[in-house]
């Protein structure tokens, strides 16, 4: 038994980073129970574009400029970036706090803070995948991003350079040998990024299943309730109060996805999160084959090939997470995509939308809580939550079992909002 020694600890939230946190948690040796109110894995996690570290993940949201681009970002439809308006209120501050990180200091710190989180995703993940059999679900492909113009590689000039300065692998390409790459684009290509080392995964509702039944059959727990709130005793948190009762721990982490904010508020600790919605359209019959995960950087949308078909993602739509979805973006991205895969067939597509838990200097918040300290945060991912997942689980564990932490977490603690 590792240094969790059976103690107990629950896990709030079963989506793939409350799931990889519960499994780095049990590996340690801890007795770990994840209170989940729907099934594993079916937010945000359920529909995302698979991209599993090794990529172009490097540069923040926020970048110089982006103030002044702000109001082209908007009112272009063919922009990716959307804001419901009746919910904007809510998120002045956040967008406020936005346009500060936007300064090229606080960019070049969160690029580096990012890097080092990122440049440990495949390692993290290796063992947890490997333990549970799912290899077959992670493929080392390789990822493309093109560009229709040269200008507008050039305009992505920082955020690339910012990728390579921290040991991203990547190869500029000419459009024909984009298109050998992935035969199905069309001539609107013009050059690409090659990324040789980016992994992916072929489906990533199964990935977190997989891991959710490797974690049970280890002797884990998955409860079916909602957590409403906390019990307190001499200012302390100690039991979670659910939709079923109430249940002591020595120790909680929040993994909720998005949702985390509201029980973070509850313990008395304000972060600065926002649902940023992504959509997808899933492409049963996609007429074509896309052998590599392809990112059109000139619309932010990512097409990657999937166990059951193709699937579009993009979009960028800030809104209350609740808010009924707008599926004119799905098909706004389906467009886009047939824009440069000129023989796509979207007959019989399925859509979706899913709440990026996104931060405004896009860093994830993980440590402990900054009033409570049997209570660790571990969320916030924004639009890399899926391969940041493991290395957050393992910061956890070792947060957990009062070891340091292999990689510096100042940059993510819970109170720099
Ligand atoms: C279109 C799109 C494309 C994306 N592409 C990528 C990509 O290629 N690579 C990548 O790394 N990331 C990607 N992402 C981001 C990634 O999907 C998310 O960052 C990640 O899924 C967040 O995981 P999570 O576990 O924090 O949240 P979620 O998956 O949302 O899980 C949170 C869970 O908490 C549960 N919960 C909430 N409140 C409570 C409560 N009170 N009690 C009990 N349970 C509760 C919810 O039911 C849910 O299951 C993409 C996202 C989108 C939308």
């Amino acid at each position: 038994m590792g240094s969790g020694n059976g103690r107990r600890v629950i896990v709030i939230g079963g989506g793939i980073v409350g799931t990889c946190v519960a499994l780095c948690l049990q590996r340690e040796g801890f007795d770990v129970v994840i209170i989940e109110r729907d099934a594993p894995g079916e937010a945000c996690s359920f529909g995302n574009a698979g991209g599993l570290g090794g990529g172009s993940s490097v540069a923040p949201l926020a970048l110089p400029g982006i103030v002044r681009a702000a109001p082209r970002l908007l009112f272009d439809a063919d922009e990716p970036l959307f804001i419901r308006w009746r919910d904007s209120p809510a998120m002045i501050p956040w967008f406020i706090r936005f346009a500060r990180e936007s300064a090229l200091a606080r960019v070049e710190r969160n690029a580096a803070a990012r890097a080092s989180i990122l440049g440990a995703v495949q390692d993290a993940y290796a063992p947890l995948i490997e333990a549970a059999g799912a290899q077959d679900l992670v493929v080392h492909g390789g990822a493309l991003t093109v560009f229709e113009s040269r200008d507008a590689l050039k305009n992505a000039g920082y955020a690339l350079e910012l990728g390579r300065r921290y040991g991203v692998a990547m190869e500029e390409v000419d459009g024909d040998k984009a298109r050998e790459i992935n035969p199905a684009l069309g001539s609107r290509v013009a050059c690409g990024i090659v990324y040789p080392d980016s992994a992916g995964t072929i489906n990533p509702l199964r990935l977190t299943q997989t891991l959710i039944e490797h974690f049970k059959q280890e002797g884990g727990t998955v409860r079916k309730e909602t957590v409403l709130g906390f019990e307190f005793a001499n200012g302390s948190p100690t039991h979670v109060i659910t939709n079923a009762g109430t249940e002591s721990f020595e120790l909680a982490v929040i993994a909720a996805g998005v949702w985390s904010k509201d029980l973070a508020a509850k313990l008395g600790t304000r972060v600065l999160m926002e649902a940023q919605r992504g959509y997808h359209a899933m492409l049963p019959e996609p007429g074509i084959s896309v052998p590599v995960r392809t990112s059109l950087a000139d619309r932010n949308v990512i097409i990657t090939p999937m166990e059951h078909g193709l699937r579009i993602t993009g979009i960028a739509e800030f809104s209350h997470p609740e808010a009924p979805p707008n599926y004119v973006h799905a098909e706004r991205i389906i467009r886009q995509a047939r824009q440069f895969l000129p023989d796509l067939n979207a007959d019989g597509a399925s859509m979706w939308v899913g709440p990026r838990p996104q931060t405004p200097d896009t860093l994830p918040v993980i440590g402990p809580s900054p009033h409570h300290r049997n209570v660790l945060f571990a969320f916030g991912h924004g639009q890399n939550g899926l391969q940041l997942a493991a290395i957050t689980g393992k910061l956890v564990s070792e947060l957990a079992s009062g070891h340091a932490t292999s990689i510096d977490i100042g940059p993510f603690r819970p109170d720099r909002f």
